[in-house]
């Protein structure tokens, strides 16, 4: 068997849940994959022990204080950048065959737009990007040829699904969730909900911030403005279905009345894998599905009275143009006012709200628009949480 040229690789946000496990996918792929470049925000030992063992060409640091550290303390003979502007350099370079964004946050947004500009295929974790920029960066990515791959585990079953399909002949599709860790607890205890008890994910071992977007479900509300973009498809097509189990991934019903479901193990390495290698499928040893000791698969619908954050993007992707970003820059504002102790978890929402009802609306902004909304939205909600605490 002869094999392929190695795919050359860039991993935006190595160091987190994501990127971590897209190393060991790397790992697992035997020379498949030429890595080139690593970024990280502050976790310099790590980066550090994913330099001397996998070798890239270089390294972003975006953290300032952390550049400075990691060039005091380490001498590696690589190319070493700093910021955004280092993550954009990298994200663009022309060696580069596919990048994979798992950044967190609107953070992922800029340096998306250069991989796509550079026409640049793209495994996207990053959800916050198409939730806060979707209109741009489908557009971006259908005018420079450039793929988008979804590694979230619900849209890369869905495209899965839709594998040797006519997406025309879609009618809808169920998003599943897991519900997370606050499913069977009754919201009146939502005021005293403890940081730890929101970052206990029943199913899934992830990053701090999309835990708490799990416990708020505002995560699936992410995922339904994720899948109208992805798949151009309208709000009343896109379903959340609560199937605590987290074994089907997601599912597509067509208009034969026939619906396709995609399952697997909580692995994050698989669809991980099938994000990287598309459009071919690779052999791993990921931990197989065991039916039978699954026994039974449960859904239901969710309820958006005690989760308001999902209601609060079927509304905001409703009201289209800048709602969405305004969504994720008061959220990304309220999980990490929630995270460092200073709002309850019941006041999530209710930042949201607010700011959704006081940044100014623009029905059809460009991208220069979200950014200033994104920075606008982030002041809004910040002197809201200030009031709140005084
Ligand atoms: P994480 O917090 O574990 O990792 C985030 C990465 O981004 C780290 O490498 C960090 O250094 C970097 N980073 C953080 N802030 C940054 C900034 N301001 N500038 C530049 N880099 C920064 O997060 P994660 O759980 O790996 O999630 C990453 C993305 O993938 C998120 O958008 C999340 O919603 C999505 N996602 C994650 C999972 C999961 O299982 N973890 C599943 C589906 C989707
Ligand atoms: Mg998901």
């Amino acid at each position: 068997m002869t094999m392929a040229q190695a795919k050359n690789i860039t991993i935006l946000g190595s160091t987190g849940s994501i990127g971590v496990q897209t190393l060991q996918v790397i790992e697992e792929s035997q020379g498949f994959f030429n890595l080139l470049y690593l970024t990280a925000n502050t976790n310099i030992d790590l980066l550090a022990k994913q330099i001397t063992k996998f070798k890239p060409k270089g390294v972003v640091i975006t953290d300032y204080k952390s550049y400075l550290q990691f060039k005091k303390m380490y001498n590696f003979d690589i190319e070493l950048y700093y910021g955004e502007e280092g993550l954009c350099e990298v994200a663009s370079s022309r060696e580069n065959e596919l990048v994979v964004s798992a950044l967190v946050g609107f953070a992922g947004v800029l340096p998306t737009i250069t991989a796509l500009e550079a026409g640049k295929n793209i495994a996207l974790a990053n959800k916050e990007t198409l939730v806060s920029a979707g209109e741009y960066i489908s557009k971006l990515a259908k005018n420079n040829n450039a793929n988008i791959i979804a590694i979230d585990s619900e849209h890369n079953a869905i495209i899965q699904c839709l594998l040797g399909e006519d997406i025309t002949k879609v009618e809808k599709i169920f998003l599943t969730a897991s519900g997370g860790p606050f499913l069977n607890s009754d919201h009146n205890n939502f005021e005293s909900v403890k940081i730890n008890e929101a970052l206990a994910h029943p199913r899934w071992s992830m990053g701090k911030k999309i835990s708490i977007d799990s416990a708020t479900l505002m995560n699936k509300g992410f995922e339904v403005i994720e899948a109208h973009w992805l798949f151009n498809l309208q709000p009343d097509q896109i379903e959340v279905v609560i199937h605590p189990e987290s074994i089907v991934h997601s599912l597509v019903q067509f208009v034969d009345g026939s619906v396709k479901a995609q399952l697997g193990p909580q692995d994050m390495r698989i669809p991980i894998s099938f994000a990287l290698n598309f459009p071919e499928r690779f052999p791993y040893n990921f931990p197989r599905l065991d039916l039978l000791s699954v026994g039974s698969l449960n859904f239901h619908s969710p309820d958006t009275a005690k989760f308001p954050c999902l209601k609060l993007a079927y509304e905001a992707l409703a009201m289209g143009g800048t709602a969405p970003a305004v969504l994720n820059a008061s959220n990304e504002m309220a999980v990490e006012s929630f995270l460092g102790g200073r709002i309850s978890f019941a006041k999530i929402p209710i930042c949201i709200s607010y700011a959704l009802e006081k940044v100014n609306h623009l029905e059809n902004p460009t991208i220069n628009d979200i950014f200033e909304t994104d920075k606008l939205t982030r002041e809004i909600t910040n002197e809201f949480i200030n009031k709140l605490l005084n």
